[in-house]
């Protein structure tokens, strides 16, 4: 379906129907794209992309600003929209949603002309011979985004910026929770004048994601879970079809004892139940020194036990609802799996009994350990198990007793010892004094090791994946044969171990002294 054109009313038996979490109630329809529908897309985009890779980075930059300012304007709107399809609290929608798409759009305007610049690349002695290399920067094509429900502007608006500044058509694929926002975002782009198919949206299920994969995108950037994400790099190797996989995380929190204990309490509490702890960099995880760790938990419990939880409307509310049934039943689980195993529950615990819809209380766990699911699998919701630690060594080897490596943080007045900490950390993102909102920063990486994930999004690194690097390289004196052209004799073969002696150290001097070979082979008769 054309963003431009996509129709509100879609065949009945085919739509995927948006809910507000926090009310139960219908908010809307769109279609469920089938797989004809979605390569007729991934056609269009790629029909339009030849032109657009034609145009200036300037040309390029006018629209998107274009949308950002109609994104600007309408951002009270817009963030009712992810608020109601969401569950979270419109102040998210705007500080965590909006706030760095602006900035994105912003930065990848007016920076994607630098970052993707040809670059000369030194090639050491090989110069000496008149060569030289640089890489140039070209479009991939069509980029797939498939992306998940609990940011759905922030998550696939900044890719589709960086995809469309790198020249690129795009098809973009949301979750089926979150169509609505998704449908927006090709509206704002049309509004700016973005051509006819160089943004598709085709909303629908993971039926909907596969058929993006089989219609033959050039590169797939996915961002979801570590099961989908398994299934999506598969099917994207039947094609060799590169892919950027944003996955899960378990995200650790060290707070060690010279921190400052209200501020790591407040940046604990955020970090866990921001989104309702549906962020893949939710603080998924704490260890707190034991020493402070008394004092600690109790500033954690009061923080948490102010917060107001109720519907993402209110401008008051701190903690929406969750955004599904299933997930809620996952945080759940895992809640009760720690109870039975001896984890103690400070507050919270239960699922929300005063709120009509999906909310689980923000809870807070101690006497945890790494046997509970709590403190291995990713939760994904408003739950902060802490546990205690004696050293620093500890505290890492816990840290990175985990299948994931999204990102982590350690706190401590000591930004040196931090630093140092941070560096044994297996992780994409290791923050000191600072939790989960590095997503937010355009200009910085963001992706994972491990099962979290590979590639990257945003910053160079990023935009880098949406572009094909090509190496020019160029001989200056071609009338003369390469040394190790045909024809072999044996003073050729002596030349070369020369060279494997003395030029492949690197060094002039050793090189130098190959001179009266290297002249001798330039003018044997070959
Ligand atoms: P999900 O894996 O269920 O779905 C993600 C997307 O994949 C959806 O659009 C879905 O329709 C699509 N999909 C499902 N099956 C597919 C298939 N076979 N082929 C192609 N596409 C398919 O994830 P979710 O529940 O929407 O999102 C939550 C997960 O996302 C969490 O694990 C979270 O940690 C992760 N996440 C990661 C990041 C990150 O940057 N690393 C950011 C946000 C969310």
């Amino acid at each position: 379906m054309s963003v431009q054109t996509l129709p509100a009313q879609a065949e009945k038996q085919s739509e995927v129907i948006s809910y507000d979490p926090g009310t139960g109630d219908e908010i809307g329809r769109a279609p469920l794209c089938s797989t004809e529908e979605v390569k007729a897309a991934v056609e269009r985009a790629r029909a339009a992309q030849a032109a657009w890779a034609n145009t200036s980075f300037r040309e390029r930059r006018r629209i998107i600003l274009r949308a950002r300012a109609l994104l600007l304007d309408e951002r009270d709107q817009v963030a009712q929209l992810i608020s109601r399809e969401t569950g979270k609290p419109v102040a998210e929608a705007l500080s965590m949603e909006i706030v760095p798409t602006l900035d994105a759009m912003h930065y990848f305007a007016h920076a994607a002309e630098n970052l993707l610049e040809p670059q000369k690349i030194d090639v050491g002695q090989y110069a000496l011979m008149g060569r030289s290399s640089r890489l140039v920067f070209k479009p991939l094509g069509v980029i797939g985004i498939i992306s998940p429900w609990n940011f759905p502007l922030a998550t696939p608006a900044q890719e589709v910026v960086m995809a469309l500044m790198a020249g690129n058509a795009v098809v973009l694929k949301p979750s089926e929770l979150t169509p609505l926002i998704a449908l927006k975002i090709g509206e704002l782009f049309g509004r700016a004048g973005l051509p006819q198919g160089l943004l598709e949206i085709v909303t629908g299920d993971g039926s909907t994601g596969a058929a993006l994969i089989d219609a033959r995108v050039d590169k797939i950037m996915f961002t979801g879970s570590v099961a989908t994400g398994k299934r999506v790099a598969e099917a994207a190797a039947k094609y060799l079809i590169p892919v950027v996989l944003e996955l899960g995380g378990k995200d650790p929190m060290i707070v060690l004892e010279d921190a400052d204990i209200d501020i790591a309490a407040r940046g604990a509490v955020w970090g866990a139940f921001a989104n309702s702890g549906q962020a893949c960099a939710s603080v998924e995880r704490c260890y707190v020194q034991d020493s402070i760790a008394p004092k600690f938990t109790e500033r954690v419990v009061a923080e948490t036990k102010a917060l107001k939880q109720g519907l993402g409307s209110d401008s008051a509310v701190d903690v929406g609802s969750m955004s599904n049934e299933r997930q809620l039943q996952i945080v759940s689980d895992h809640v009760d799996d720690a109870k039975t195993r001896g984890a103690q529950v400070l507050t919270g615990g239960c699922r929300a009994t005063n709120l009509p819809g999906l909310f689980y209380e923000p809870t807070v766990l101690t006497n945890v350990d790494h046997r509970m699911t709590i403190m291995r699998d990713e939760t994904f919701g408003p739950v902060l198990p802490v546990m205690t630690f004696k050293t620093e060594a500890e505290a890492i080897e816990l840290a990175n007793d985990s299948l994931y490596g999204l990102t982590a943080s350690v706190w401590t007045r000591n930004i040196a010892k931090g630093k140092r900490i941070a560096e044994l950390i297996h992780a994409g993102t290791v923050m000191v004094n600072e939790v989960v909102y590095t997503h937010g920063i355009a200009q910085t990486p963001w992706g994972g090791i491990k099962e979290s994930g590979y590639g990257r999004t945003h910053g160079r690194m990023g935009l880098l994946e949406l572009v094909s690097a090509h190496h020019i390289h160029v001989n200056r004196v071609p009338f003369l044969p390469d040394l190790w052209w045909f024809r072999y004799s044996p003073r050729g073969a002596r030349l070369f171990n020369g060279l494997a002696r003395r030029f492949t150290t690197g060094s002039l001097v050793q090189t130098s002294l190959l001179l009266p070979q290297i002249v001798r082979r330039l003018f044997e008769r070959r």
